[in-house]
């Protein structure tokens, strides 16, 4: 392995990448020339995406004051008709029961986000349209209008029409100490549009035991405004490096190397990978997943979807060569709960940061606080302890999932909306 042919491509790809985007594609042709100058197999699966277009999207105060705020449109969230709708405004927090009693008629903003029960309860409450908020109070002016293009997260029994937009927190703060009585909000969008993202797939068979395979991955889009240098750039070359290692070091399992395409937008990548091999999803005895390693200040981390006793070898691992893990048990926000959906035992490897460290989906995620040598010490890490499992003699990853798993499957099946 080597971290300057690592940082070399981590270079070329640091740019923002988002799902179903020409830059998306281009991100994934350059990972399939990598792994086709690496002499591996290598193969662009595509898969179709929602992908809303909204024509248009406003927030303005009408009384007291008359001002604009700057906002995005939550797509398939709705509609409102070509003038907008004017209504009445209502600050609900995070949505609970105490503070939704009164919304009936009204625009409600949220700063705790808008999951798809707190949406129905609304619609049914006469709720006529919502905001919520991304960053914070102390964004520079720049980043107060980059807010992203989100899409809406809507149940799959919910055929409301409850319009909502996205409006940085320090905006919301503006627009709520204007005290304002009275609110138009128009959205227009084609909330039907479709696109593609893909998924770049390698593979390294296996010799003797090469009906079993473990599977490592890595997403490799990224938000808008964001170079994505470390999430998940970092990812995107870890797996890289360990299929140049699996190359060299030839494995008895089958290994796999999926870079995930259209992560940021809810897993989907990963998810149709599980989706569309249901054969090699049978054969995969682990998924093993990185997202934002090599940060120069701050610790490695492993979310573990599998049996404890494989947590547990990477600790005791840790501990022999002197790299402290942190250890989490339950499914994470990344790749690797797609394979714990499709009952594959998986884990994830990240960093922990200090506060005020490095950040993520913003145009703050920049090559600037990555460290080659911290990057590569996790390769090898993860090359050592994941050998013993493609190299035992017989699989020693449990094929149960661990109860932490199981006990949050149907909320994290919601919440990604896989119930649509
Ligand atoms: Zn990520």
């Amino acid at each position: 392995m080597d971290k300057n042919r690592a940082f070399e491509v981590l270079q070329r790809l640091a740019f923002e990448r988002v799902s179903g985007t020409e830059k998306e594609l281009e991100a994934a042709k350059l990972i399939l020339e990598e792994c086709e100058k690496a002499g591996v197999l290598v193969t662009i699966e595509p898969f179709e995406i929602d992908q809303p277009k909204v024509y248009e999207a406003s927030i303005a105060v009408t009384q007291p004051v008359q001002e604009t705020f700057y906002c995005t449109g939550l797509g398939k969230s709705g509609q409102t008709p070509a003038e907008g709708i004017t209504a009445p405004l209502v600050y609900i927090h995070d949505g609970d029961d105490e503070d939704i009693t009164d919304v009936k008629g009204k625009i409600c903003l949220s700063t705790g986000g808008m999951s798809s029960d707190l949406r129905k309860k609304l619609v049914a409450r006469g709720a006529v349209g919502y905001i919520t908020t991304w960053g914070g109070f102390y964004d520079d002016e720049i980043m107060k209008t980059q807010v992203p293009h989100r899409t809406a997260v809507v149940a799959k029994d919910d055929d409301s029409n409850f319009p909502g937009v996205l409006m940085n927190l320090a905006t919301a703060e503006k627009l709520l100490k204007t005290q304002p009585t009275v609110v138009k909000m128009v959205l227009r969008q084609d909330a039907t549009a479709k696109g593609e993202s893909r998924n770049v797939i390698a593979t390294i068979e296996g010799t003797d035991l090469k009906e079993e395979q473990v599977v490592f991955s890595a997403h490799y889009d990224s938000v808008e405004f964001s170079s994505g240098a470390w999430d998940n750039g970092t990812g995107s070359i870890t797996i890289m490096e360990l299929m140049h290692y699996f190359k060299a070091h030839q494995p008895r399992r089958t290994v796999k190397f999926v870079w995930c395409g259209s992560e940021e937008i809810g897993l989907l990548g990963s998810y149709d990978y599980c989706e569309k091999h249901p054969e090699e999803i049978k054969k995969t005895i682990l998924n093993i997943n990185f997202d934002m390693t090599g940060v120069l200040m701050g610790g490695d981390m492993v979310f573990g979807s599998v049996d404890r006793s494989i947590v547990d070898r990477v600790l005791y691992l840790g501990k022999v060569k002197g790299h402290a893990f942190k250890s989490h048990m339950g499914l994470a926000s990344t790749d690797s709960t797609s394979f714990a959906l499709h009952d594959v035992p998986s884990m994830s490897f990240g960093t922990r940061t200090p506060r005020g460290g490095a950040e993520i989906h913003s145009r703050r995620d920049t090559m600037e606080h990555l460290d080659p040598d911290t990057f590569i010490r996790l390769c090898e890490f993860v090359a050592d302890f994941a050998s013993e499992i493609i190299n035992s003699s017989v699989n020693v990853v449990p094929a149960t999932l661990p109860k932490e798993v199981l006990d949050q499957k149907e909320a994290m099946i919601k919440r990604l909306g896989f119930d649509r």
